[in-house]
């Protein structure tokens, strides 16, 4: 595996995407998620240019914080986040991508509270209903957002989904146009409590070009950047 030249290759194609959107490139980040990766790879995947790093499990964001594996990036959460480990996350990271209940929600900013600091957040939206992923209903989405507003700890910053895994190339679009709408209703909706709502986390290697023509700002990158994975345990930790 040659890490530059898959960040080259995969930096090039969401340029392409954006541009055949009629975006400005620079609008989106390639975050490279880092699970199971080492702290070398990690580094040397910095070096070559990745600018933020989304982590999946608390466990291996603390070791790679302890061990200052981030250095020169940013670092997020990806993850499915227990309420009993926001401790580690919150004020760790420039943003939690994966508020997925409103028990969370408040279990951050409470957390953040007690810091005396604002967490920025993302609420991820499980638009397929499916059963074994977490995330507010699209319907639900508008109420969470509300309680966010009202949460001193938190910064909401926008939505992010995991949509099923795409067989084929499009197969996914129709989702993340569906996200894109979504926060622009989110948005109009809250006019009065003057969120900004400018990041849209979607798209993972299979399908991140779709998720760049439906508005992402923020694609999140695994094994297009590192190579196959091998297996988890666990999705959660
Ligand atoms: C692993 C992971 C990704 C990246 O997946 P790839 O298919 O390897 O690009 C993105 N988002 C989340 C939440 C993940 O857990």
């Amino acid at each position: 595996m040659d890490l530059k030249e898959n960040i080259a290759k995969v930096r090039a194609e969401l340029d392409a995407a954006a541009r055949a959107a009629g975006r400005d490139p620079s609008g989106i980040t390639l975050l490279a998620a880092t699970k199971t990766q080492s702290r070398e790879t990690i580094r040397a995947a910095i070096r070559a240019g990745v600018t933020a790093c989304g982590e999946n499990r608390v466990q291996e964001l603390t070791a790679h914080l302890a061990e200052d594996a981030y250095e020169g990036a940013q670092v997020h959460f990806i993850g499915h986040l227990q309420t009993n480990k926001v401790k580690y996350v919150v004020g760790k990271v420039a943003l939690i991508h994966s508020v997925s209940s409103e028990k969370l929600l408040r279990a951050i900013a409470d957390r953040a509270d007690a810091l005396g600091l604002v967490q920025d957040i993302l609420l991820e939206v499980n638009l397929a209903g499916e059963q074994s992923k977490s995330g507010f209903a699209p319907e639900e989405a508008l109420g969470a957002a509300r309680l966010a507003a009202s949460l001193e700890g938190v910064r909401l910053r926008g939505l992010m989904c995991i949509p099923p895994r795409a067989a084929r190339p499009g197969d996914n679009l129709p989702y993340f146009q569906k996200l894109s709408r979504l926060a622009v209703d989110i948005t109009r909706e809250m006019l009065d409590n003057s969120i900004d709502m400018d990041v849209l986390s979607m798209g993972m290697s299979g399908d991140y070009a779709d998720a760049v023509a439906a508005g992402s700002t923020c694609v999140r990158v695994g094994s297009a950047l590192f190579g196959p994975r091998p297996p988890m345990s666990s999705t959660h930790d």
